[in-house]
């Protein structure tokens, strides 16, 4: 686990662009990259959230914090985050963390509510990445953080549509990783468990109803995620014990690679066609 940085003395590496940060994990992120040495962007809707921690943050780390006020599950207002994207060029890091989720089952769930939460998790998520990224490539550094789920690679424990997004920010992640790995542009999926944060209520599901062995507080996860993107880690799950696991998770997903586009159906389909 990484040990927290609390001194406000680090060197400068320009502006980090924190989505959902007005509670839980986004204003951990915001916290600890200001004790690292960044500037900050916060956006999230609750403007006077935003305005208290940017004020905090600014007096105890004498970082320039800016706050932007915006609903990314409104076009509009991801497309002004876009521009200033493409155009601010102090900005080195993108943490896209702002996301909701369900626990409802899904034939229980309201299909509006459910394209909300693509529209947020998926759709925005999609567009500030392609707004940040080529100016990344063309000056040869950034790094973009995207805060996927567990449920990326177990969608049957919440909502699964919750989950469905959740595997787009981890296949996402892995492609602009696969595609970006030689620019000297850094991506991260990070995969948290259960977190103690707002999310659980407006989910509609209590954290404290939760077995407490699953759940971990914010600073915690944003501490050990940060320390996974210290070591190279392009996936961080903060709770998993051994990282071997996810290789082998990994290695098992690439022998399929092979066998997964062929001109001939298996034998065992043409045995039952016959
Ligand atoms: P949270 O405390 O509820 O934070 C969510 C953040 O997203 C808030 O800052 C919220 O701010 C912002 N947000 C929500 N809707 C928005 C919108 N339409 N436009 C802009 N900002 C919006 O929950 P959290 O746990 O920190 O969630 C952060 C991320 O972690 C999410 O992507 C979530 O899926 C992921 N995650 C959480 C857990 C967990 O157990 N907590 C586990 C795995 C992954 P405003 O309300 O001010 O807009």
């Amino acid at each position: 686990m990484a040990t927290t940085q609390t001194t406000a003395d680090q060197s400068h590496r320009g502006t980090a662009l924190i989505t959902g940060a007005s509670s839980g994990i986004g204003a951990i992120y915001a916290d600890r990259l200001a004790r690292r040495g960044y500037d900050l962007i916060l956006v999230a809707r609750n403007r006077e959230r935003l305005d208290t921690l940017a004020g905090r943050l600014t007096s105890e780390t004498g970082r320039s914090v800016e706050v932007v006020a915006a609903d990314l599950a409104r076009d509009a207002d991801v497309r002004r985050l876009e521009t200033l994207l493409r155009e601010d060029a102090s900005i080195t890091l993108l943490v896209n963390n702002a996301g909701i989720g369900a626990a409802a089952p899904l034939l229980q769930s309201d299909v509006d509510k459910m394209e909300a939460m693509i529209a947020l998790n998926v759709t925005a998520l999609t567009r500030l990445t392609y707004a940040v990224a080529p100016a990344f490539v063309a000056r040869g550094t950034g790094a973009i953080i995207n805060i996927a789920s567990i449920v990326a690679v177990a969608p049957e424990l919440l909502n699964g549509v919750y989950g469905g997004s959740k595997a787009f920010v981890l296949a996402f992640t892995q492609s602009l990783q696969h595609e970006l790995a030689a620019s000297g542009v850094r991506v991260q999926a990070v995969l948290p468990g259960a977190t103690r944060t707002d999310f659980w209520e407006v989910a509609g599901h209590s954290v404290d109803n939760l077995p407490q062995a699953w759940v971990m507080s914010a600073a915690d996860m944003v501490d050990a995620s940060l320390s996974g993107f210290d070591q190279g880690e392009v996936v961080t799950i903060p709770s998993l014990p051994e990282a071997a696991d996810w290789q082998a998770f990994e290695a098992a997903r690439a022998a399929l690679g092979p066998n997964l586009s062929r001109s001939e159906p298996a034998a065992r389909f043409k045995a039952a066609a016959a």
